[in-house]
């Protein structure tokens, strides 16, 4: 029985995953994400329910559309994929409590902000937003956790890159911000100052690489909020893992 359940939620973050995409595509073109229904970018086909199957529908139709055969971009699958074994892992780790429902919330935001950063160099506010009300809903029903360490969390996660952003004179962009003092709403301010290292580190790692591989230049702009989120994720799983052995180390 455990193993079917697994399976359903990997296959409801795959679902989760689809809606992402449409996110994805819509918010940063200032496009409602309920209406008009999914439908083909290029010939405007709407797509049938078939066609709306996350993963298989684009195995299926070898990742072209069924009525005009244009390509349909790998971030479809890729995204779904990644929701749903995001939500497995956190279920795993988690189980099935509010903790594990607040951080699949999280990776939905961060999936959809982290891909929107990579395409269009942007953090949408809509999406901030929509995170801070989700976090709001989540610390009031997870009350039993206090409230003061997250408000914390959110203070010094936007505040210490707010004071990055004003020393090295608007290299972190305000998107970042907002991204950093929400993630601290969801995670207190012990792991806030982890991800921040970590995001730190992740993030000059992967610059370096792109920058090697020539996939970027030395000048162009590389989005942050994939490296936060990464960041992120690590925290959550490893973080007091991470934080008591660097006491230890610390303190000989
Ligand atoms: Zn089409």
């Amino acid at each position: 029985m455990e193993i079917l359940l697994y399976i359903l939620i990997f296959l409801f973050g795959t679902i989760i995953g689809s809606f992402l995409n449409v996110v994805i595509h819509r918010v940063p073109r200032k496009e409602s994400i309920v209406y008009p229904p999914s439908h083909c970018p290029k010939c405007g086909h709407d797509l049938k329910t078939i066609d709306l199957i996350p993963i298989l529908s684009y195995i299926l139709l070898k990742g072209r559309c069924r009525y005009c055969g244009e390509k349909i971009s790998a971030r479809y699958p890729v995204v779904e994929v990644l929701t749903g074994t995001l939500f497995l892992i956190i279920y795993y780790k988690f189980g099935l409590d509010f903790k594990a429902f607040s951080y699949m919330f999280l990776a939905s935001i961060l999936i959809s902000i982290s891909f929107i950063d990579m395409e269009h160099k942007i953090v949408p506010n809509k999406i901030i937003i929509a995170g801070f009300v989700g976090a709001i809903i989540f610390r009031l029903l997870m009350s039993n956790y206090g409230f003061l360490d997250y408000v914390l969390g959110l203070v010094l996660g936007g505040g210490i890159l707010l004071l990055i952003s004003l020393i090295s004179g608007g290299e972190m962009g305000g998107g970042d911000i907002k991204l950093m003092a929400l993630i601290g709403f969801f995670i207190g301010w012990k792991l806030t100052i982890l991800v921040l290292f970590l995001s730190v580190i992740i993030g000059a790692l992967g610059g370096a690489i792109l920058v090697a591989l020539k996939i970027k230049g030395r000048k162009d702009y590389i989005p942050f909020a994939p490296y936060i989120s990464i960041a992120w994720f690590i925290s959550i799983l490893y973080g007091y893992e991470i934080l008591n052995y660097y006491i230890k180390f610390i303190r000989g």
